[in-house]
């Protein structure tokens, strides 16, 4: 159920309501837009039938919220929500581009990826510690060591940094380290896991599962939402089909539905979606034309060695004409790189 409060309501007519959606049971979530207040009472909407809401001081509307999902249904929040993370403001007009390797491999090599994509426009620095691979004998990540390696390579040059969390132990070191949470495809529906960033108030960036709808991608941030915990970006990064040509399909219509859907910042991963480094372009340019808030694109000094995902990889000097070519997309939506 959404409550709108009235235009200049005080926060003791808010908290008045809030304590009666409580007291009947339902747990209550604040969105404070520029115009207006609205809650959302969550839970068993029959236990509020007693109460006579729309009849409350400062209720302008009582609205139930059809949707599955609810707290991140733009009905739930028109305006688009801006997650900020160190002074970056991500779903805003400027696209934000997360740029780096697949994996962490070595300090040296992490710092001059980390040196390059920021020359070339990157806002934020990728790098996968704990690494998802379908075969227990590739490569499995570096662990704490390449937190710390990520931790130098932010130092050097003051890029914010993700990583995947794969495993809910892991959760206070990750959270240590890190400026945004990775939760990767494998893992959109380990429920568990979700609740449990859901908890922590660091941003979160959630890819949608391979064979994973867009409904069932919006299940997931519900989850995240459900406990507390708003600062959700989603990522496309291509879903499995019969198509053998490219890793995976690149689902561009899920990001226009998405922004009808909900109110999160929608990045797309062009790098997974491919699985090759000639696609990275061509998809990223479309991504930014459909209305992608910010792209997520493996970034590898030498792609011909890397330890994992290098066929998907683009060099240094590749990213950087494609960002050129992007702020050139950009430029005709009106937002900015
Ligand atoms: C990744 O970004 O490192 C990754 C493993 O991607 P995905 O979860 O989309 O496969
Ligand atoms: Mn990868």
């Amino acid at each position: 159920m959404i409550i709108v409060i009235k235009k200049g309501s005080t926060d003791e007519v808010v908290n008045h309501v809030v304590e009666k959606i409580k007291s009947a049971g339902l747990a209550v979530h604040i969105s404070k837009g520029k115009e207006r207040t609205i809650i959302g009472a969550i839970g068993d909407e029959g236990l509020l039938a007693s109460i006579p809401l729309q009849a409350m001081p400062g209720v302008e509307k009582v609205m139930p919220i059809l949707k599955p999902y609810k707290l991140v249904s733009r009905e739930f929040r028109s305006e688009d929500s801006v997650v900020e993370v160190d002074g970056l403001k991500i779903g805003d007009k400027q696209i934000q581009i997360i740029a780096g390797p697949c994996s962490v491999e070595n300090q040296d090599s992490l710092t001059a990826a980390a040196v390059e994509v920021k020359a070339g426009g990157a806002s934020i620095l990728r790098g996968g510690a704990f690494k998802p691979r379908t075969s227990p004998y590739d490569f499995q990540g570096l662990g704490e060591e390449g937190l710390k390696y990520l931790r130098e390579a932010k130092k050097a040059t003051g890029l914010p940094i993700i990583s995947e969390l794969m495993d809910p132990r892991d959760l206070d070191l990750m959270c240590d380290y890190v400026d945004i949470l990775q939760i990767g495809a494998r893992n959109m529906q380990n429920f568990r896991l979700l609740k449990d960033v859901g908890r922590t108030k660091k941003p979160v960036l959630l890819k949608r599962g391979l064979s994973s709808t867009i409904k069932e991608l919006l299940m997931s941030a519900e989850y995240i939402a459900s406990q507390g915990n708003s600062q959700i970006i989603l990522c496309e990064r291509g879903i499995r089909t019969y198509e053998t040509a490219t890793r995976n399909t690149l689902d561009l219509s899920a990001i226009p539905i998405l922004k009808e859907e909900t109110h999160l910042p929608i990045f797309v991963d062009p790098s997974h979606a491919a699985g090759r480094w000639d696609l990275v372009a061509p998809l990223a340019k479309a991504a930014v034309a459909v209305g992608a808030d910010g792209l997520m694109i493996e970034v590898h000094t030498d792609p011909e060695n890397a330890l994992c995902d290098g066929a998907q990889s683009l060099k240094p000097t590749k990213f950087s004409i494609l960002m050129e070519e992007l702020r050139r997309v950009a430029l005709a939506i009106d937002r900015t790189i």
